[in-house]
């Protein structure tokens, strides 16, 4: 019999501060950590696939889903939807492992209101310079959508405090270890 629970995390943070590679990284540590894949109407970036990186929705399919009641949370982020569809919750607790959302705060925080059980991670940036030096680096945004994303990371930043806990993706493998032994800390809890 297993002694860990399953649990509910929502990793967080500035857009560039490295959640994907953490969560893709700790994923194949633990294999059974489930990720919901969320909805956008944001335009598919190359080599991103439908149904796996995202379900790329249009604005009046995603409005559709807001008006049947279908997301867990949703919010308006670098101008576009995302959100998370409670089908893709269900069917990852349905298997009876710990989920992971990769979302932005605005949608963390809604996630707090509606399962106050949920794990909040906080995933920050060594310095907003390192933060402008990763997106740029990353080649995926124009140097607008940087902009817009930088200034959206003061206002992310500064609800850290809201969070349970706060990882600094300094060097990628201390992190990985520090997100990894949070989730299992919590499991065994
Ligand atoms: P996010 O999902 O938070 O938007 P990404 O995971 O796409 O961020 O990371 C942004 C960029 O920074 C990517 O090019 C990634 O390879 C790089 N990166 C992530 N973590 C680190 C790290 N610890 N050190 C250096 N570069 C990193
Ligand atoms: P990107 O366009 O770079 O893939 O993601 C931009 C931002 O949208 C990131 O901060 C990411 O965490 C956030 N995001 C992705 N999926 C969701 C979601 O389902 N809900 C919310 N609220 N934010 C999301």
């Amino acid at each position: 019999m297993s002694d860990t629970a399953s649990k509910l995390f929502v990793v967080s943070g500035p857009s560039g501060a490295g959640k994907g590679t953490l969560v893709a990284r700790v994923r194949e540590e633990l294999p059974n950590l489930g990720l919901t894949v969320s909805a956008t109407t944001r335009e598919p970036r190359e080599g991103e696939v439908d149904g796996t990186s995202y379900y790329f929705l249009t604005p009046d399919e995603f409005q559709r889903r807001v008006d049947a009641d279908e997301f867990v949370e949703w919010a308006h982020v670098h101008g576009h939807c995302y959100g998370t569809l409670k089908s893709e919750v269900e069917r990852n607790l349905l298997q009876g492992s710990s989920l992971i959302l990769e979302i932005d705060v605005q949608g963390a925080l809604q996630v707090r209101e509606r399962m106050p059980e949920a794990v909040l991670i906080f995933i920050k940036p060594p310095s907003l310079e390192v933060l402008a030096e990763r997106l740029r680096n990353r080649g995926t945004e124009t140097e607008d959508a940087i902009a817009l994303r930088l200034s959206n990371a003061r206002r992310e930043l500064a609800l850290q405090d809201r969070y349970d806990e706060i990882v600094v993706n300094d060097d990628l493998d201390e992190a990985v270890d520090q997100l990894i032994g949070i989730i299992e800390n919590y499991e065994r809890n």
